[in-house]
């Protein structure tokens, strides 16, 4: 479960890590109200699950209340990647002199938590891990020791923090640590850890995911679920007993297992093509499951063709099969589908689909590349 900024925030406040103040608005009036509160320059900030708000003009900088006004009712009427905006942050604006980038995430071949510094804040870590790597700073935390002191000095010295800024960063990082372990987090970043112009160590961003399987653990936490700004496919699929996750590509993707589902868009990024999404049926996938799975990847306009994986194992090939026909009978997509069914009853499975109008193939290789023409068929038509 992702947090808002605002949560975030809320949560670091709790562990000493020093943050501008501001409060969350749903309305220009509100907003306007709050930039009057806090007197000055205020930032008009997005509150929607996405990253990169700043590159889509979900931050804005207004320099008085009119201002912060007109900007709020801007932003409150932007949809970001998807995403409406419902709620904004309008915090008190800083000068600011210096971006870092400072969180935690767990490091799964190191099976222990990773600190993760740069002084390259503020703009797209991925982007700085990919083409200048050694700008990125990493401490391993012994997760029976906790944080110690001289993990902080690695990442301050690393990043060449001025040592008058040693002391607060030293709180900041007990503090973000305390809020990650907290709260069984994934993920808890800020981005950008500023520096201001009168010399402040300040936390202008805030990011935390909270791992659903400890949610029960944390009440206070599963309160904030926002699900009005959660991908509607998303929640619609999680209701269903689906894992769907929304991607960018063009291939829709039907899948049993998760390891499954994971090897296939691997290989169709093999071939050259880009999978519209990440979707496990799980096991005994009946026609109503195959059906709600079809109707939420062609909910997606991006998709171009569906690529049916299927391994039967505990669900069989024909069971499978027929819920795929039950399931097109009701939905007739205008794609080209491709299928690849394997595993126990395979055969009369592939069988009952074999007048179903879909285009079959033996390996997964095959079934990937056939995708993937498929699609660029379809794209090159329109
Ligand atoms: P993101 O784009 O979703 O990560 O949103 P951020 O909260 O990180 O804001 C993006 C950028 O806006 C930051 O990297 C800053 O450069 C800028 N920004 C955010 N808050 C302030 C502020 O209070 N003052 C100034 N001058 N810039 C800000
Ligand atoms: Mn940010």
């Amino acid at each position: 479960m992702k947090l808002h900024e605002y949560q975030s925030k809320q949560i670091f406040a709790k562990h000493d890590i020093p943050i501008p103040p501001g409060r969350v608005a749903t309305s220009p009036e509100e907003a306007r109200a709050i930039a009057g509160e806090l007197g000055g320059r205020v930032v008009i900030k997005s509150q929607v699950l996405v990253g990169g708000r700043g590159k889509a003009g979900g931050i804005r900088l207004a320099k008085n209340q009119r201002e912060a006004e007109k900007l709020a009712r801007e932003v409150l009427g932007m949809q970001i990647k998807g995403l409406p905006v419902r709620k904004i942050l309008v915090d008190k604006a800083v000068g600011i002199e210096t971006e870092i980038y400072f969180g935690i995430t767990n490091d799964r071949t190191a099976r222990k938590p990773v600190m993760i510094a740069s002084a390259a804040g503020g703009i797209d870590i991925e982007e700085v891990a990919a083409t200048t790597p050694e700008k990125i700073i990493r401490a391993h935390i012994d997760p029976l020791l906790g944080l110690q002191n001289y993990n902080i000095l690695d990442l301050a010295i690393g990043i060449e923090l001025p040592r008058e800024h040693w002391r607060v960063f030293n709180q900041i990082a007990k503090g973000l640590w305390n809020a990650f372990q907290g709260s069984d987090a994934t993920l808890a970043e800020i981005n950008p850890l500023v520096i201001t112009d009168d010399n402040q160590l300040l936390a202008v961003d805030g990011k935390m995911v909270i791992d659903d399987n400890a949610l029960f653990r944390h009440p206070n936490i599963t309160e904030m679920r926002d699900i009005t700004t959660e991908n509607e496919s998303e929640t619609e699929a999680l209701k269903h007993g689906l894992t769907y996750i929304k991607l960018e590509g063009e291939i829709g993707c039907m899948v049993n297992g998760a390891g499954l589902a994971m090897a296939t868009m691997d290989i169709i990024k093999h071939f050259g093509g880009e999978p519209a999404n990440f979707l496990d049926i799980g096991g005994g996938a009946n026609a109503e499951k195959v059906a709600m799975a079809l109707r939420i990847i062609l909910k997606d306009k991006n998709v171009k063709s569906i690529l049916f994986n299927i391994f039967g194992g505990i669900t069989r090939g024909d069971e499978v099969a027929r819920g795929i026909l039950k399931a097109l009978e009701e939905i007739k997509p205008e794609i080209p589908m491709v299928i690849r069914l394997v595993g126990t009853n395979a055969e009369e499975g592939r069988e009952l689909l074999a007048n179903a109008n879909m285009i079959t193939a033996e390996t997964l290789a095959q079934a990937a590349q056939k995708a993937v023409e498929a699609s660029t068929r379809v794209i090159e038509e329109v």
